[in-house]
């Protein structure tokens, strides 16, 4: 391969690519811009990579690639240009960027992660980070943006924290008392489970308001969406966020997100996502007065055929009838079933496609702390209603235990008192800052089997928070109860009582995983 080029041109390619002769390579120190026109030309033309690389860009004297610097902005006019003639959105995912959004509310921070694809989140987390220490003026760090300007939200919002401050020392204090070091433990992981148990059992008392931090690894496409989707967003704070977003976005991938709020598709997006759900809003039933309601899961729909179709899908690559025939022949689901995934020896090793025939429908009822995690899962469908208090909230029992629920109930009585009174003047959707993540809120997730595997097989795991430990219990019962011989093949759901301390069998792997690191690095130095 590499005799094609010459030895101006072999000099050139060793810079950018991993080889110069085999099929796979990679590309490297090229602009993300450069990589994207690149694999765009790549998919028109007959040529190879390295082909079009020296041909079209190297060539190209605008792009200032033989002088090794490549000058961005034409690189970006020429990716244009290229686009022009390409005429498909996929282009727009051949550049990311690694995107640090700071000091956003929970709120905010939940549409941030509301995208299924292209955008992968990392977000600052409750059970290793104290929520309490004070942002630069010396006051907790919750949302305060203009429109939440209403006498009652600051006072609850601030005695919440204060209460979390309060409470973490004490509640630290009994965990430790309670769960003493145990002699093969060492004092960091001893100290690590504890903590994250203290910090698991007061984030009720957070608000949604609560400011947080994110990282968002996305692809231009996805940021485009996400931007339209939270300029059409009805908070204040997330409309913000979009052009902050953008105008970060543009210093680094501007190409590739140029269009998110152009007068030609990002607006009118917008203002069509906007106006459709205001309509959508005007359309609901009078709804009856909601009242308390405890945490629960419920199997709302699901597929009676769907061994049927699991067991035809499963098949189908193996056979030649045409997928309907297939789903009229008797087969026998366990045999199908066992034969792919009889072997399995842990959750990673992935399940077959075809359990992706079979789907469900929950609705879950649960505090905002649970609703949070599960948001993070992607390969699903899942539409909360708004948050409020009605619905009653959750009371660690283990703060019931030490005679801390008193306090810790008193903060979450006025912040409800605060977010009914900000609901009746200021409407209920931002009436959602103010409500800690103790209380329920209801949602509908529907998703395939495939997905309920990953989910379950994860989320019940004894080192998981117990609140959406239990619901990820309950979807696998119900369904189970329903398609037993489907759920057969899940065997790492965990269906046992939660473990004395979460974290502590985790922790005593990550000293032996740092030991193997530590003397790895000792025997290398
Ligand atoms: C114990 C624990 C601790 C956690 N701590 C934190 C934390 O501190 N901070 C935090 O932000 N989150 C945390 N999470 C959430 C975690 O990062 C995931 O967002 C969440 O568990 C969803 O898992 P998933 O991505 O595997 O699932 P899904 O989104 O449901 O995806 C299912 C599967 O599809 C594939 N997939 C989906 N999207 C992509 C993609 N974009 N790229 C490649 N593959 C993809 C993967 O194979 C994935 O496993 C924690 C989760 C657990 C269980």
């Amino acid at each position: 391969m590499a005799v094609e080029f010459g030895q101006a041109e072999r000099e050139f390619l060793a810079r950018h690519c991993t080889n110069l002769d085999r099929r796979v390579f990679a590309l490297r120190d090229l602009p993300q811009v450069v990589c994207g026109a690149l694999f765009s030309r790549y998919s028109r033309s007959p040529e190879g990579l390295r082909r079009v690389l020296v041909d079209e860009f190297w060539r190209q004297p605008d792009l200032g690639l033989r002088g090794g610097e490549v000058d961005r902005e034409r690189a970006e006019d020429f990716y244009r240009r290229v686009l022009v003639g390409y005429g498909d959105d996929s282009v727009a995912e051949l550049a990311s960027a690694h995107l640090a959004v700071e000091d956003v509310s929970n709120l905010a921070a939940k549409e941030l992660e509301r995208s299924r694809i292209g955008i992968s989140p990392l977000e600052k987390s409750t059970r290793y980070v104290r929520f309490d220490i004070p942002g630069p003026d010396g006051r907790p760090r919750y949302y305060r943006g203009p429109e939440l300007a209403h006498p009652a939200y600051e006072p609850a919002m601030d005695g919440l924290f204060a209460t979390y401050a309060t409470l973490f020392p004490e509640v630290l204090e009994r965990v430790r008392r309670e769960h003493p070091r145990e002699e093969d433990e060492s004092e960091r992981a001893w100290r690590s489970a504890t903590r994250a148990r203290a910090l698991d059992l007061l984030r009720g008392l957070l608000p949604a308001a609560t400011l947080t931090n994110l990282g968002l690894h996305g692809n231009g496409r996805a940021f485009e969406r996400l931007l339209v989707r939270l300029a059409a967003s009805q908070l204040p704070e997330c409309r913000i966020l979009a052009s902050e977003m953008h105008a970060e976005l543009l210093q680094v991938i501007p190409a590739f997100v140029q269009r998110a709020f152009d007068e030609r598709h990002g607006r009118p997006t917008a203002e069509y996502l906007a106006r459709g759900q205001q309509r959508a809003a005007a359309l609901v039933p009078q709804a009856a007065s909601t009242t308390v309601e405890p945490r629960g899961v419920r199997l709302v729909s699901f597929d009676r055929d769907a061994e049927r179709r699991v067991a035809a899908a499963a098949l189908y690559p193996h056979s030649d009838l045409p997928l309907a025939e297939l789903e009229a022949r008797e087969v026998d689901v366990g045999a199908v079933l066992e034969a792919l995934m009889g072997e399995r020896r842990n959750r990673r090793q992935p399940v077959p496609r075809a359990l992706e025939h079979a789907t469900y429908t929950f609705e879950l009822t649960a505090n905002f702390g649970a609703y949070r995690d599960l948001q993070r899962h992607r390969m699903l469908t899942q539409e909360r209603q708004l948050l409020g208090c009605e619905l009653g909230y959750d009371l660690p029992a283990d703060l019931v235990g030490y005679g801390m629920a008193d306090r810790f109930l008193a903060a979450l009585e006025e912040a409800a008192a605060a977010q009914r009174a900000i609901a009746r003047d200021l409407g209920p959707v931002l009436a959602q800052y103010a409500v800690p993540f103790a209380f329920r809120v209801r949602w509908y997730v529907r998703l395939n089997l495939r997905e309920l595997y990953h989910l379950c097989e994860l989320r019940t795991g004894p080192q998981g928070h117990p609140d959406y430990r239990w619901l990820a219990q309950e979807m696998f019962r119900q369904v189970r109860e329903v398609h037993p011989r489907l759920c057969s093949q899940a065997r790492f759901v965990d269906l046992g009582p939660g473990a004395e301390l979460e974290r502590r069998s985790s922790e005593r792997r990550l000293d032996q995983r740092l030991a193997r690191a530590y003397n790895c690095y000792g025997s290398s130095m």
